[in-house]
């Protein structure tokens, strides 16, 4: 089996060199990895400038000057000889829970793997610091054994996993989600630069609103490491009847004054 590593935190991260060595037991590892912080990049390739690749460590270690999209993006299509079994994505400083996952970096590079067809796996650890890295370590050897183990077919599948940051033995299990929601982020803050022109920190993003039984928040918050699976087709599917309602109409010859808007 061969593995392929990515993250958004960057190669020199703890998360990714932990996530490495936890999967060496399943088989070929090969870390395809961004030179700096990617977090909160989502899914964006950098498509106005060529990327550099550094190699080192043997075959097993790569590093881009690009995003997490760019990294697994990059591997798939042309850097690597033969193409990876899994994706494995982290393992990240901090939740990727609810609204989040458009954000993460770390669930892009998941999403990059998946959208080539491979199974792929992205793994987060909530709250900064990785204080109990070697837990989610071994959460990550766990979710990725029974999903070896356990899945009855080949079908490639996305999945988000965010890990409690406690104790192995402090867990409480492992639990199938669904993503709950967050209300929307708080204000930007706003200072004034040293030369006089005001700059803006994007303000905390929202608390959990919808955390009820069943998903990632409740998962996490009651000790349990949550296992979402996502899906990429953003069509709204209950609302295109209406759209189609709204909008299924030739295009006239002629166009009509705009109504004025009161
Ligand atoms: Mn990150």
């Amino acid at each position: 089996m061969h593995i392929l590593i990515s993250n958004d935190d960057g190669y020199r991260a703890p998360g990714i060199k932990a996530l490495a060595e936890a999967m060496r037991r399943f088989g070929r590892v090969t870390v395809v990895a961004p030179d700096h912080n990617h977090s909160g990049a989502s899914n964006s390739l950098t498509l106005n400038r060529p990327l550099t690749v550094e190699h080192t460590e043997g075959d097993s270690l790569y590093v881009l000057s690009g995003t997490p999209s760019d990294c697994v993006h990059v591997a798939l299509t042309g850097l690597l000889k033969d193409k990876p079994d899994l994706v494995v994505s982290g393992i990240n400083c901090g939740a990727n829970m609810g609204d989040d996952t458009m954000y993460s970096g770390t669930v892009a590079a998941a999403i990059e793997g998946y959208l080539f067809g491979i199974p792929s796996i992205a793994f987060s650890q909530i709250d900064k610091g990785w204080n109990e890295l070697d837990s989610a370590a071994s959460v990550a050897q766990l979710v990725v054994e029974r999903y070896l183990a356990t899945r009855e077919d080949s079908r490639p599948i996305l999945m988000n996993v965010n890990i409690p940051n406690m104790p192995l033995s402090a867990l409480q299990g492992i639990r199938g989600t669904r993503l709950g929601k967050r209300t929307c982020a708080e204000n930007v803050i706003e200072e004034m630069s040293p030369r006089g022109f005001p700059i803006y920190w994007l303000g905390a993003a929202g608390q959990p609103q919808d955390k009820e039984e069943g998903t990632d928040f409740w998962a996490t918050t009651h000790g349990f490491v949550s296992v979402t699976p996502l899906q990429v087709d953003l069509t709204a599917y209950k609302r295109v009847p209406d759209v189609k309602r709204w909008m299924d109409s030739d295009i006239p010859t002629c166009l009509a004054p705009l109504p004025t808007i009161k």
